[in-house]
C-alpha cells in the first residue's frame, strides 16, 4: 500500500498481479466538511464490521495544505488503526492533484479488494464540489452533515441531490439536527419524483445513536442499485475516470519532461502567469507553446 501510495513503478506490476480480483468489495465513500464527524462515524461502524466477522478497509485522503505540505487537520479525530486483524486503514495524502482524491486511490482500492475486503470506506474532506470527485471511485457516496450546515443546504438545495446517495445528519444530540433532517427529507422526496433513490438518516456518533440504522440503509441501498445494474455502470464509469486520469498526468509529466524538467517547467509557468496577468498572453497561448513539442 506504501508502494502504491508512493507511486512508486512496482505498484503498476503490483496491479496487473492483482487484476482479476478487482470490485469484489461494496465501496462506499464518505464525504462532508471537515468537523462533521466522519472519522468518528467510521470508528462506530468499524465496531459493527467487525462484530460481524466482515472485513472492512479504510481509506481515509487526508487533505495536504499546498502551503505546508503537511495535513490540514491537526485537531480531528484520529482513527487509531488497525483496530482488529478484519480491519485495514491507510491515511493517504491526497497532494491537491484532483478534487480531494489521490491519484493512487483506485490502485490502493484494488489491493483491498484482493485483500478481501467486504466493504471499503473511503472518506474525504469536501465540500460543495471538491467531494464530489469521491463518487469516481466510490460506489455510493455518503454525504454527512450537521446542523451547523444547515444554512448551506438552501443555497446548494438545486445540486444537492446529485452529491450523494446517502444523507448522514450527524450530531443530532445538538439543536437545529430535527429541521435539517425535514429539509434533507424534502430533498428525497423531490428526488424521489424523478426516479432517484435517495437516503437520509440521523446519528450521533458521541451517543452513538442512529449509527447501525445509517450502515445498514447505505448496505441496503447499494445492493438496490447493484441489483438495478446502477452499480455496475458506476463502475465501468470510475474506469473511465483512471484512465482519463492517468492520460491527463502522463500528458503533463510529459510536457514537463520536454521542457528540461520541472525546475524550468516552473519557472516558465511563473513567467506565463505574469504575462497573462499583464495581458500580454493567454493561457491557451501558454499551454500550446509549453507542449510545442507534443500537441
Ligand atoms: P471529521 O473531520 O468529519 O472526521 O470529524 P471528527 O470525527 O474528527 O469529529 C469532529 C469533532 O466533532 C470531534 O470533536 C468529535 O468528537 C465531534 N463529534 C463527532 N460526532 C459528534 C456527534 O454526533 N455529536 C457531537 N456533539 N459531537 C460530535
Amino acid at each position: 500500500m506504501r508502494l502504491v501510495d508512493d507511486c512508486h513503478p512496482v505498484a503498476d506490476e503490483i496491479d496487473f498481479a492483482i487484476r482479476s480480483t478487482v470490485f469484489r468489495a461494496a465501496r462506499i465513500g464518505l464525504t462532508g466538511p471537515p468537523g462533521a464527524g466522519k472519522s468518528s462515524l467510521i470508528a462506530c461502524v468499524l465496531e459493527n464490521i467487525s462484530a460481524i466477522d466482515k472485513r472492512a478497509g479504510i481509506l481515509a485522503i487526508d487533505p495536504t495544505s499546498p502551503f505546508t505540505g503537511g495535513a490540514l487537520l491537526g485537531d480531528r479525530v484520529r482513527l487509531k488503526g488497525p483496530t482488529s486483524d478484519n480491519v485495514f486503514f491507510r491515511s493517504l495524502a491526497s497532494r491537491g492533484a484532483y478534487g480531494g482524491i489521490s491519484a493512487s486511490i483506485w490502485q490502493s482500492a484494488r489491493l483491498l479488494d484482493w485483500w478481501g475486503a467486504d466493504v471499503i470506506l473511503i472518506e474525504t474532506v469536501g465540500s460543495g464540489q471538491l467531494g464530489t470527485s469521491v463518487g469516481d471511485v466510490a460506489d455510493i457516496v455518503v454525504a454527512v452533515l450537521t446542523p451547523e450546515t444547515g444554512d448551506g443546504i438552501q443555497s446548494m438545495k438545486a445540486g444537492i441531490m446529485e452529491l450523494a446517495d446517502c444523507f448522514i445528519v450527524n450530531k443530532s444530540d445538538r439543536s437545529g439536527s430535527e429541521l435539517l433532517f425535514r429539509e434533507l427529507n424534502h430533498v428525497k422526496k423531490e428526488a424521489e419524483s424523478v426516479g432517484r433513490r435517495v437516503e437520509v438518516f440521523s446519528t450521533s456518533a458521541v451517543e452513538s445513536s442512529g449509527i447501525d440504522e445509517a450502515f445498514d440503509g447505505a448496505r441496503s441501498l447499494w445492493l438496490n442499485l447493484y441489483d438495478s445494474g446502477e452499480i455496475t455502470r458506476r463502475r465501468k464509469s470510475q474506469i473511465e475516470k483512471e484512465i482519463a486520469f492517468r492520460l491527463e498526468a502522463g500528458m503533463r509529466e510529459m510536457v514537463i519532461r520536454s521542457v528540461g524538467g520541472m525546475e524550468t517547467y516552473s519557472k516558465a509557468i511563473s513567467g506565463w502567469v505574469e504575462k497573462i496577468f499583464a495581458g500580454d498572453a493567454t493561457s491557451a497561448i501558454a499551454a500550446n507553446e509549453l507542449g510545442a513539442d507534443l500537441f
